[in-house]
């Protein structure tokens, strides 16, 4: 039986940082999923250019989100490590499918709701942003789309999207795992960090500095953040109920840190002894051992750019050839295209 395909995607906005909710919502899966599918992982421009951001900057950020990538273990032999705007196939099945997606179920979605109210001026990109999202696994024919739990709603999204084509057109595309499925299927952790500064928010990169801690950033920078994260008045005042602040620290203790090293720390929150300033050096302490070998690849890998251009050439050549037989079908389905 072919292997099926796995794809995912991060988008180069921001600084361009990598943040730990990046990290252990996805790429550490991203990483594991190598074993068990052909892989393709993205790095989406054309999604950060739906909110602002700096030209001057944006193709350096790309390669640099795709160097972190390989840092992280994904390997460029093994799965194709490609940018987005380099195979031109997602932006043309883009359009198509804005023919087909369904106006009332794009307008549903949250993450516009949440991005839009960000943003000073709401481009049309951003309203449909899940619909290109739709194309690039689609584009692949992907099954496997293993993303962070946030991102479930746009996977609905993609899914109904692939079976109105296939209904109307013709059986081109595969349906799509639901997020929740993949990572049962696979016994996936489907992490959710939230911003340190602001517990009640996912940690973002579009949200800003203060609410990211990065996997390359700065140690001292990193402890900062920890030790200034918001907590609460103290475990005794909340009758076990652990704040978002506090759930986040011991989530984080739970991706990076041995059982009994948890357990001690939950064991003194459950009596109203814990300190969180010890939790949060706990958590510094173990998230450092976790990211030091990532760290020390990424400083290689950097010393190096004509060795990432050509890995990400080689992938873009190797994405665009399956793209393109895609999109050779749908345009014949279509009654589209030259001839
Ligand atoms: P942006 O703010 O520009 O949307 P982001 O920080 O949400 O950036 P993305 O590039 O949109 O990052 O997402 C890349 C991957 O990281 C996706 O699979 C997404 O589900 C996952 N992810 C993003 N934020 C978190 C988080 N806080 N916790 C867990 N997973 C996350
Ligand atoms: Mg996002």
């Amino acid at each position: 039986m072919a292997t099926e395909r796995a794809l995912s995607c991060i988008q180069p906005t921001g600084t361009g940082q990598l943040h730990i909710g990046n990290y252990f919502g996805a790429i550490r899966n991203w990483v594991k999923l190598q074993d068990h599918f052909d892989c393709i992982y993205g790095v989406v421009d054309y999604h950060a250019i739906t909110v602002e951001f700096d030209p001057a900057n944006l193709q350096k950020q790309s390669i640099d989100v795709a160097t972190d990538l390989i840092a992280c273990g994904i390997d460029p032999q093994r799965s194709i490590v490609m940018i987005q705007s380099h195979i031109p196939e997602h932006v043309e099945l883009c359009w198509i499918f804005n023919c087909v997606a369904a106006y009332g179920d794009v307008q549903r979605m949250t993450q516009f709701k949440d991005k839009s109210d960000q943003q000073a001026y709401v481009t049309v990109g951003l309203f449909d942003y899940p619909v290109l999202q739709a194309a690039d696994i689609l584009v692949y024919r992907a099954r496997a789309v293993p993303v962070g739990s946030d991102q479930d709603q746009h996977l609905e999204l993609t899914r109904g999207i692939a079976q109105k084509f296939n209904k109307r057109f013709g059986k081109v595309f595969p349906i799509p795992y639901t997020g929740g499925e993949l990572r049962r299927k696979l016994n996936l952790k489907g992490a959710r960090i939230v911003s340190p500064a602001d517990p009640e928010r996912k940690m973002s990169k579009s949200y800003g500095d203060k609410h990211c801690i990065g996997v390359m950033e700065d140690e001292k920078s990193i402890f900062k953040k920890i030790r200034s994260a918001v907590t609460d008045i103290g475990p005794a005042a909340l009758n076990g109920e652990k704040s978002p602040g506090v759930a986040n620290l011991f989530h984080l203790l739970e991706l990076t840190a041995p059982t009994e090293v948890v357990e001690e720390f939950e064991s003194q929150y459950r009596q109203g002894t814990l300190k969180y300033v010890r939790l949060k050096d706990a958590v510094h302490e173990h998230l450092m051992d976790e990211l030091r070998p990532v760290r020390e690849r990424k400083k290689e890998l950097a010393s190096d750019p004509e060795l990432m251009k050509r890995i990400l050439r080689d992938g873009a050549d190797r994405a665009r050839a399956l793209a393109s037989d895609t999109l050779s079908e749908v345009r014949r389905l279509l009654g589209v295209g030259s001839f």
